[in-house]
């Protein structure tokens, strides 16, 4: 069986050997499989330190003190954490939220949720290509105001959103930041130190570690108290109850420490790759790129391809993994709600295919795929009367 081309690095990245490799030996009987909590015997003991190490080395990848990584399940809790927890503890200093209309569905269905608590919060729409200013964010703040909630790489079109100047804004004003890196975090360098973004979420299988562990970032200093919203033995300060996934937690940890010495090779590889591929792509015709090419990250490359339908020409093409829209809202037929943003219509937001590439990409799998991608496109536009009657 050939293996898929698999340029979706977006949804989710394979877990690197090396984390494999780690994890593995906090699982069996032989392994360091102590309950973390368990700090009496010392197999306890040994999970412990472990998982300390691994806090230590997320907060390194931003430089920020392991006493301010909580660990969660993953991306989807740590948004909801960092947004309900702090929407329902401050909620006597004001019930105003600012997010944007292309953030990810984590953030948007948090803010849904706390829009019938009796929380208002304004969508900012972005520009045409997907940026953000932070102009915009200083007209939507009010004097209610409690948090802000930015990504600061879009998982869809791959713009960067200036989560510094934003930073420094709300700072300014005493209004909570949050800001989803889960598609940044092994992509571009984040600094807590320098950036007074206020909570961070992170998300282990976008960085090469396994699926199912994540981490919110809160600063310490001024602290920020954060409404739990599992509730149980007190672990995680008694922020975020259950028993620490050993194996998991070390996953993510070797995964935080390989990004961040190996980022600057990943980037100039994946640099080169993203020319060729987006210079490939344009050789078909009528093709249009989706977002802002200079504000965003080389991995993403997200394109509309007129006259076809992006499911029709997916299921002609089941070796070469891409995505059409989002993965996360694949059940339902809406056109992308990011997309639908950016003010593009329908059509061609149903024409849209995202490409995502990362560590193990090869020039061959860029090549194979758009050739692929454009004989499927010649066969379906042969077969369009739109296509046909199109001069
Ligand atoms: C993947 C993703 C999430 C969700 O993370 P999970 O770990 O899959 O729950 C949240 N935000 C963004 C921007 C993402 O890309």
């Amino acid at each position: 069986m050939t293996r898929a081309i698999y340029l979706d690095y977006a949804a989710t990245t394979p877990v690197d050997p090396r984390v494999i490799e780690k994890m593995v030996q906090f699982l069996g009987p032989d392994g360091v499989f102590g309950n973390p909590s368990s700090t009496l015997h010392r197999q306890g003991m040994e999970a412990n330190n472990a998982v300390e190490q691994s806090r230590q080395q997320v907060a390194n990848l931003i430089n920020a003190e392991p006493d301010e990584i909580i660990w969660t399940s993953g991306g989807t809790e740590s948004d909801n954490l960092a947004i309900k927890g702090v929407a329902q503890l401050y909620a006597d200093r004001g019930r105003h939220i600012i997010t944007s209309a292309i953030e990810h569905k984590a953030v948007l269905d948090s803010c849904l949720y706390l829009e019938t608590q009796g929380f208002e919060v304004t969508y900012i729409k972005p520009n045409a290509e997907g940026l953000i200013t932070p102009k915009q964010v200083e007209t939507a703040l009010r004097p209610d105001t409690i948090l802000v909630s930015l990504m600061h790489v879009n998982n869809e079109i791959g713009t960067i959103t200036d989560i510094k100047s934003i930073a420094e804004v709300t700072k300014d004003r005493g209004v909570f930041f949050h800001a989803d890196a889960a598609q940044s975090a092994a992509r571009l360098p984040l600094d807590t130190k320098t950036i007074p973004v206020d909570f961070i979420s992170m998300s282990a299988h976008k960085m090469y570690g396994p699926k199912g562990i994540g981490a919110l970032y809160a600063r310490r200093n001024p602290r920020i108290r954060l409404q739990p919203q599992i509730h149980g033995g007190g672990h995680e300060r008694g922020i975020r109850s259950g028993t620490l996934p050993t194996h998991q937690i070390v996953g993510m940890g070797e995964a935080a420490h390989l990004v961040a010495y190996k980022r600057a090779e990943d980037s100039e590889k994946t640099r080169i790759l993203s020319q060729d591929l987006l210079h490939r792509l344009m050789t078909i015709e009528r093709v249009s790129v989706n977002g802002n090419r200079k504000h965003c990250i080389d991995a993403i490359v997200n394109v509309s391809i007129s006259f076809v339908e992006s499911e029709s020409l997916l299921m002609l093409l089941p070796d070469i993994a891409v995505s059409n829209g989002s993965a996360c809202t694949s059940a339902s037929v809406e056109p992308s709600h990011v997309l639908t943003a950016l003010g593009i219509d329908a059509e061609t937001a149903y024409s849209s295919l995202r490409f995502s590439i990362g560590r193990f990409t090869t020039e061959e799998e860029i090549h194979q795929s758009v050739k692929q991608v454009a004989e499927a496109v010649y066969e379906l536009r042969r077969l369009s009367l739109h296509w046909t009657a199109y001069p």
